[in-house]
């Protein structure tokens, strides 16, 4: 393959952890080139974050020579080709040639080979489908480059065809038109989604949410959500969907002045509270991310001002909560609205919820039995100084107990 450019080769190239992988793979003479985000993300100047190469050589060699290297080898994709190289402790994913033979939906068969442009051939999109040797020079077998410097995400072949042979990449079209594209998506490539969309249900929840998790990562996904929509596109990736664009379009400028870019967050704008747990279910969250959607997308009538009320709603839902609520209320609101936001958020995240200046220990000390009564009688208490706006200092919250114990204990507990 006639070599299509070089570049000053970027210093994960060249630092050690990925020379030792490249001088194993190296070891019988036959060289290994990286491919794919990384290749692609080194010409735009761009942050890396996973290497992956490519080598002719079958997975069961590349195990050998990583192994006799002294390297972690593990077969996590063996059949498929893939093995992952664990060098200086950073994972390189090592993937043998492959040549597309037949496709049935998802499910590409695949046979090794040493040919490199067929191996291009069988990748998604034109920006994903160039080589880099160590040295910075850039292989680019199917006019890659000119596509990424105009900005334009063109699938490698027919876009129907590729689109048939594996319904996630109608989902990989957008997001990698919301990270690397300008001006208007591949007309073609966008009518063959919107025709192939019905078959995204057919696709596992991890594969769909990898992606559309990628997706709301991008600086601004909000333009290509809504030709999502606009293609009927949307309601097949999650039929509960009831975006708010205009609010998204605010939490993304919101965000970017702060430096962010929470996908859950802003996917908290496109669904309503009932759909959390059935989105959360379907798209296999982490139990983590589910807890967070639900929390998030729940209603609440608090008042957006930095008063008592907000600190009570601070000290038992969290600060991080509190603030994360008021991001999306400030998204909501309409512009110009009378909360002064950043200051709100500010104050939220300056006020750290003091602990409760009593304990267990104080009621067993009146005398109180452990049993229900005591944690009656310590909640009541906190009620009463959370009601107070936190000012009650111990001394006062002492005498608080003493009193209601002692009523308790006249009532007979
Ligand atoms: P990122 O930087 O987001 O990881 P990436 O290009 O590395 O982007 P991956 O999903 O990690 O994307 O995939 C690695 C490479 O594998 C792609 O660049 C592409 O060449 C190929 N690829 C991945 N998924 C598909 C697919 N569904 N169909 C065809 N090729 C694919
Ligand atoms: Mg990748």
């Amino acid at each position: 393959m006639k070599p299509a450019t070089r570049i000053e080769p970027p210093p994960w190239m060249s630092a050690p952890e990925t020379e030792a992988v490249l001088a194993a793979l190296g070891a019988g003479g036959v060289r290994a080139r990286f491919v794919g985000g990384c290749v692609r993300d080194a010409l735009l100047g761009r942050s890396v974050k996973d290497i992956d190469l490519a080598t002719p050589e079958p997975p069961e060699t590349v195990l050998r020579r990583l192994k006799s290297a002294g390297l972690g080898a593990l077969p996590t994709g063996i059949d498929h080709g893939t093995v992952t190289a664990i060098s200086g402790g950073r994972p390189f994913e090592v993937t043998t040639l492959r040549r597309d033979e037949e496709t049935f939906g998802r499910h590409a068969r695949v046979a090794f080979t040493d040919d490199w442009a067929a191996d291009a051939a069988r990748r998604d999109f034109t920006m994903n489908a160039m080589y880099a040797d160590p040295d910075g020079t850039i292989y680019d077998p199917t006019g890659g480059l000119a596509d990424l410097e105009a900005g334009r995400v063109r699938f490698v072949g027919d876009p129907a065809g590729r689109i048939e042979e594996d319904a996630l990449r109608l989902l990989r079209f957008f997001r990698f038109h919301a990270h690397y594209g300008r001006g208007d998506a591949d007309r073609a490539a966008a009518a063959a989604a919107a025709a192939a969309a019905p078959r995204l249900a057919i696709l596992s929840g991890e594969r769909l949410w990898a992606e559309t998790h990628r997706l709301l990562a991008a600086p601004d996904p909000v333009p290509v959500l809504r030709l999502m929509e606009r293609l009927g596109i949307l309601a097949h990736l999650m039929a509960e969907a009831r975006p708010d664009f205009a609010a998204l379009s605010r939490l993304v400028g919101i965000e970017q002045a702060r430096g962010e870019a929470d996908p859950l967050r802003r996917l908290c704008l496109l669904l309503p509270h009932a759909a959390s747990e059935g989105f959360a279910g379907r798209f296999r969250l982490s139990r983590r991310d589910a807890e967070r959607l639900n929390m998030l997308t729940r209603p609440t009538e608090i008042a957006w001002t930095f008063d008592a009320a907000m600190r009570a709603a601070i000290y038992r839902e969290g600060q991080v909560a509190m603030r994360e609520r008021a991001l999306l209320a400030w998204a909501r609101a309409e512009p110009g609205a009378m909360a002064d936001w950043p200051d709100l958020i500010r104050r939220i995240e300056e006020w750290s919820p003091p602990r409760l200046p009593v304990s267990g220990a104080d009621v067993l000390a009146l005398g109180v039995p452990s049993g229900p009564e005591l944690g009656r009688l310590l909640r009541a208490v906190e009620a009463h100084w959370i009601a107070n706006d936190f000012r009650d200092e111990r001394p006062a919250l002492l005498a608080e107990l003493k009193r209601r114990a002692t009523a308790a204990s006249d009532r007979g507990y």
